[in-house]
Order: structure tokens, then sequence, then C-alpha cells
């Protein structure tokens, strides 16, 4: 029996249903949100989750603030694979879909056909397109990665490259960021402008994949070499108000690293030891908040030579701002360092926003801001608070894990069993194994010598991972999302948490499953966005893509996900 409150709510779902469409009867579709001029994806490359409400109250009220108030912060998002990097991250917000199937499984890995390390958004037959070559030293024994920037790698088609189907030349797609694999994946196949920082001649570049030569207002934009404004300048603290050690920690911690002559502490001096500008300037200003200023200037002259939200259809925008993940690397998350870098891309973004309301409009722009990947905390600080941690290189590992399996399968005559690690990947000498019969057990062998190494948790085969996992390994199954069966190597390893793995002893990183590598920011303003503020519904990166196509009706074939519901205001046809 119903009570009566029961058999009341009865009675209106039944009127409520009488009023929903029958069955059969020809279904109206939900209305579309009001469409933009211009659409923005914002990354902010390392900017970990909790950044945002860590610091929310020291940021001003025009930048992070006023996404989190005027339009929808998911809090609670979270990368679903297990190797966080900057290629698999910014793949994934340009496709919608997971590295198994993008095939952005690492920033580098070894590629069989052509025994050599392959760099993610790189391809052998392309240069450097807008500043000179600058000769490199020879690094002696490395396997050197060759050619220039292109998307060629990824495996499925982007929302750039939908974009360009869908409206042709009636809108346009620009993609610009400080490092090549913070752009080439989110500007698609065919943009109209994909730029980034060159740091050997603190110009920006393109490739030959996109043009033979850069476009007039790149060269207007380099020629006063604006890199150059910050030489001899120091770095100081953006907030002489603030009390940076009671907001972060102290300044100078164990297991900071000394980029380019900047040093452990405030104030840093942007020389790289250095007379005049040069590589190691570029390098040590790439190393500081400042690279991201001057990428929001580079970005300013893109909207206006490109008149972008001023075409027949609407157009996009990628940014990704990379100076957060260099500056994370070298002083790690804790750092005041990272605060001021995080107080100064407030600023950033704030100018950006003013900018794009006066150039294109308030409500005229949906704007979508993320991050590739979060970060761990430096292994000394962990240590000091009594965690587990363990700092690691692989070519430590490489060494006593080649020399295991000497011991246990018997001396090689010619070569290695480890050919290659490309952390964290190990690629077995197929060739070899073979000639001595051996296969799998040595796989197994490695396996099972590895989970007993300190800072390692687990380690999977090639073939545990392109079959069925057993149930309840979490961390398995996102690390199966980020394996391909011809990229992928022929062991992967997991690292404890808290624990880093890395060629340098000092700095840190990112590239697990664990939270504070997973956790992003996800903000969605503008354009048809509720103001709903804080979401705390768990959500994936995958969905910024398919939120950005379906406000302005670009299909997204590979999205695996859905547009999270209740993000738009609908707006009636
Ligand atoms: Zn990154």
């Amino acid at each position: 029996m119903y009570s009566r409150p029961g058999r009341l709510c009865l009675v209106l779902l039944v009127v409520l249903m009488a009023a929903l469409p029958r069955a059969g009867s020809k279904e109206q579709p939900p209305p579309a949100p009001a469409k933009p001029k211009l659409v923005v994806l914002v990354v902010f490359d390392q900017f970990r989750g909790d950044y945002p409400q860590r610091w929310k109250d020291l940021y001003g009220e025009g930048g992070f603030q006023r996404l989190m108030k005027e339009g929808t912060w998911f809090s609670n998002c979270h990368y679903p694979y297990g190797i966080t990097v900057t290629g698999a991250g910014h793949a994934t917000l340009a496709t919608g879909c997971e590295p198994y199937r993008h095939g952005i499984i690492e920033n580098e890995w070894y590629d069989r056909e052509t025994r050599a390390l392959v760099y993610c958004a790189k391809m052998p037959q392309h240069r450097k397109v807008g500043a000179p070559p600058v000769k490199e030293p020879e690094s002696k024994g490395e396997n050197k990665i060759t050619g220039y920037g292109s998307p060629e790698r990824l495996l499925v088609p982007t929302l750039a490259d939908a974009w360009k189907d869908k409206f042709a030349d009636k809108a346009k797609v620009v993609s610009l960021s400080l490092k090549d694999r913070g752009c080439v994946f989110t500007g698609g196949r065919k943009p109209d402008a994909c730029y980034w920082f060159d740091d050997k001649t603190g110009a920006f570049v393109t490739s030959t994949y996109y043009a033979g030569h850069v476009a007039p207002w790149v060269v207007e934009f380099n020629a006063p070499k604006p890199a150059d404004a910050w030489f001899g300048k120091d770095w100081t603290r953006f907030r002489s108000d603030l009390d940076y050690q009671k907001c972060s920690g102290p300044d100078d911690q164990i297991g900071e690293s000394n980029v380019e002559k900047l040093g452990r502490v405030f104030p840093h001096p942007l020389t790289g030891g250095l007379e005049k500008p040069g590589a190691k300037y570029y390098t040590a200003l790439y190393t500081t908040p400042f690279a991201n200023d001057l990428l929001l200037q580079f970005v300013k002259k893109a909207i206006v030579a490109e008149q972008l939200g001023q075409h027949e259809a609407p157009d996009l925008l990628c940014v990704s701002f990379s100076a957060t993940d260099s500056v994370g690397h070298c002083w790690g998350p804790d750092s005041q360092e990272v605060l001021d870098t995080a107080l100064r891309a407030d600023a950033v973004l704030a100018e950006f926003l003013r900018y794009l309301d006066e150039k294109v409009g308030k409500g005229q722009y949906l704007l979508a801001l993320s991050a590739d990947h979060g970060v761990c905390p430096l292994p000394e600080i962990s240590q000091q608070k009594g965690l587990p941690a363990v700092r690691m290189q692989p070519t430590e590992l490489q060494k006593r894990a080649e020399e295991f399996l000497q011991e246990k399968f018997g001396p090689m005559s010619r070569g290695k069993y480890i050919l290659e690690v490309s952390w964290p990947m190990i690629y077995l000498n197929h060739r070899a194994l073979a000639d001595r019969g051996l296969a799998s057990e040595v796989e197994i062998a490695l396996v099972g010598w590895l989970k007993q190494q300190k800072g390692i948790l687990k380690a999977y085969t090639h073939h545990q991972l392109a079959a069925r996992l057993p149930g309840g390994d979490g961390l398995g199954a996102a690390l199966q999302k980020s394996f391909h069966p011809e990229r992928s190597g022929d062991i992967l390893i997991l690292l404890q948490q808290y624990s880093y793995c890395s060629k340098y002893l000092t700095g840190t990183g990112h590239g697990t499953p664990h939270p504070y590598d997973t956790h992003v920011p996800l903000m969605v303003f503008g354009t048809g966005v509720k103001a709903e503020g804080q979401r705390q519904d768990r959500i994936t990166p995958l969905a910024v893509p398919k939120i950005l196509g379906y406000a302005v009706g670009v299909e997204l074939p590979h999205a695996t996900v859905e547009v999270p519901s209740g993000l738009f205001v609908p707006v009636a046809p």
C-alpha cells in the first residue's frame, strides 16, 4: 500500500508521464546550447587538481576565481590511465579517448620497426621552420631523436580535425604552446596555425609538417626578440605581502634542482650564466613563470592576426602554458616557486580572459581549462614526512636488471637482454632471446625481480596487459589504458606511491596512476555554461573535447564519455 503522500506522488507521476512524448512518437531533440564565436581550450601543464582549492583565497577575482564562480568547476577530475605524461594528456584532451586508443602512450617509446627511440610529437622527415637550426652537442651513447613537430603518431582524429571537417575555411584552428607536445595534438592534422617556443633561439617556431615558412605575424612577433626582455633580471616573489613559507613551505628544500644557474632560492637570477641571451638563458626563462607571460603575448598577437572569433563559423583556439610544468619539475609542488608560479598563472589567466572579453566579447566565447597531469611531491619531502618514498634512476635499474638476467639465464654472446628502458617500460632483446631459445620465462623472472626492488609496487608483462587482468586491480587496469601492443614495452613498471624515477638526482615529476598524478582541474566557462560553481561528481578530462565540440555541433566519434549533464543552460531552438 502507498501512504497518502506516496499516492499523491504516483498521481503526479502519471500526469507528468502523460505530458511526455509517447513511445514511437516523433521525439524532439534536446535544445542546443547557445553558440559561441570562439571556443578556447586552456591547459596549464602540470597544474595539479588541488592547486585551485589549496590557494583559492590567494587568487585574484579575474582568473581562477572568475571561472569557479561564473562557470562550472569540476574539482574531482582524474585521468583514468596509468602513464600520466604531457604527450598522453594533451592527446587525450585533443581526442577524448585514452592512450590505448589514441596511441600516445608516453612522451617517448622504442620503435621496434626502426629500432630507435621515437618522440610522440616529432616525425623524422620534418624540420624546424622559423628559426635557424642550432647545432646541439653530441650525446654519447644516447639514442638520438630526430625530426620535428608533427601530430602523425596520433592514431585517431582530434576535435580540431572534426572542426576543420565540419567548418573547413569558415573557421580557424589555432594551437599554441611553449612546447611542441603541448600544441601539436590539440592542433590536429590541419590547423591554420601551430607554433611553439624554441628554447635554442627564443623564437616561436613551427615545422615543415605545417608550412614552409611562418606567418607574417609570427615573423613580426619574433623580430624584436621578446623573449630577451627578462635577460639579466631576477625572478622575485609576485606577492611581497604574502607569507610564502606559511602558504607552501620553506624556500630551500632538499631535493630541489638548480636549472641553468637559477638557484634553489629567491631571487632567481635569469641569465643562464651567459653574457647575452642564448640557449642556456632561454632554458632558464622556460623554467620561470615569465615564459607563460611570453606565451600570453604571443596568444594575444594570434587572436588579432588570425581574427579569432570573427569568422562565419566558430574558431578553435588551444593554448598550453608549459612553465607551470618546468617550475614544478625543478622545485616540486610544495615549493615557494610553484606557489608563485600558480599566482602568476592566475594573473595570466585573468589577463587572457580580459583580453577575450575585449576582442571577442563577454559571453561570446566558451572556455575549458584543465591540465595534462599532476605531480609527485619531491621524494625527500615525503621521506621527511615518514613516507617510504624512493628516488631512483632508470639507468641504474637497467644495469642491475641486466646483471640479474645474465646471472639467471647466462651471459649473452652478443648484445644484452635489455634493449631499451623508456621509463616506465622495458623493451627486451627479442632477437637475442630467440637465438638462445628463451621467451616468456625471461619476462616472468624479470617481473619477479622488479617487484622486489625498493620503490616498485608491481610490474606487468606485455602478455598480462594484452589480456584480461584479475578484478580488483585498479592500478593495473589504469596501466592497461596506457598500453598499446605495438608501441608499449615488454614490461611496464608501476611505482609505489611517492617514489619517483628519472635520470636526474633532483627535482620531481609525474607519470603514474597515483592520485597526485591523475588529479587535474576542469573548469568550463562562457557561452551557455551554467554558473554552477564547484561540482564534486567524478569526471575525466576525456569530457573536455566532447564538451567543446557539443557546444558548436562538432561530433567526436572517438570520444568515449558524454557531456556532463546540466552543464549548459538549454536554449530553445
Ligand atoms: Zn605536462
